[in-house]
């Protein structure tokens, strides 16, 4: 037996990355995964997938009945889909601006909305959202992502606040540079992408990327009815890069 036996759990961005990791760790430990995703295809089994962009307020609410109907209640959602942006403020136009804090931020907002009327009849009811390291420290050229990611972390507490008295809790992980196709993607943007990715490895005080299955631990944790008194939460899983200062290896001379 395992605390998520019969419970429901919604993994927005379920498709690919830390998403992905964490719907296949949560159907392992008992619980039935709904993935909502712009795109199913290719999802293993046992995960159940319903086409939804979290940008997309109709999208978002048709996916979450589809969800409650299918399985009769929802208990868990992890508000993860999310996308990338590099540049300082001077890079970045309105439209991007937009298009970013639309996803990251609304989106958690849209769907958290949506999943509510279902979680307030839950015995365990739990949102995790995925923030970032970057609403914690000054990363360079991520004058939008942080600025979404800070947003994020200040939209945790005010949810977690805003839902304890009904026996909701509301927690946000904070991943160091994660090693998934997001990441792939972004250093593609950079003129020298293998330095690039030596130099995010590099940032780690543990010299390495975070796994995506690392971040799954972290949100399952937050997650899990065993949790009960976590609330108002940010997990940093980073590999020591906020609250580290290590000193680098010395070069000594033979
Ligand atoms: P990923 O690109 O591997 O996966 C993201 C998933 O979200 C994709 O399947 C994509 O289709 C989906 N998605 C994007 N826009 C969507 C939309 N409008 N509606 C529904 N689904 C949508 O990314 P990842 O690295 O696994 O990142 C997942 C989350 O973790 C994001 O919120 C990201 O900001 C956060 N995060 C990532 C890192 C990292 O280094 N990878 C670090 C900190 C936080």
């Amino acid at each position: 037996m395992s605390e998520f036996d019969g419970t429901v759990a919604i993994v927005t961005g379920g498709a690919s990355g830390i998403g992905l990791a964490t719907a296949t760790a949560l159907a392992a430990a008992g619980a039935t995964v709904a993935v909502l995703d712009l795109g199913i295809d290719g999802l293993p089994e046992p995960l159940v997938g319903f086409v939804a962009d979290v940008s997309n307020r109709e999208s978002v609410a048709a996916a979450v009945a589809a969800v409650g109907e299918a399985f009769g209640r929802i208990d868990i959602l992890v508000n993860n889909a999310g996308i990338s942006a590099v540049g300082t403020v001077e890079d970045n136009d309105d439209a991007e601006w937009a298009r970013v804090l639309d996803v990251n931020v609304v989106g958690m907002a849209r769907m958290s909305s949506a999943a509510l009327p279902w979680l307030r009849r839950s015995p365990c009811a739990s949102i995790v959202n995925l923030c970032s390291i970057a609403a914690l420290n000054g990363l360079p050229q991520r004058a939008v992502y942080g600025a979404s990611k800070g947003a994020v972390l200040a939209l945790t507490y005010a949810m977690a606040t805003d839902h304890v008295a009904e026996g909701i809790r509301v927690n946000c992980v904070s991943p160091g540079t994660v090693s998934t196709p997001f990441v792939d993607r972004m250093l593609q943007r950079f003129d020298d992408p293998v330095a690039e990715r030596a130099a995010l490895d590099a940032r780690q005080a543990t010299g390495r990327m975070v796994t995506p299955d690392e971040v799954a631990g972290a949100i399952l944790y937050l997650a899990s009815p065993l949790s009960a008194s976590t609330t108002g939460t940010a997990l940093e899983v980073d590999g020591g890069v906020h609250n580290l200062r290590v000193r680098q290896p010395r070069v000594t001379k033979g």
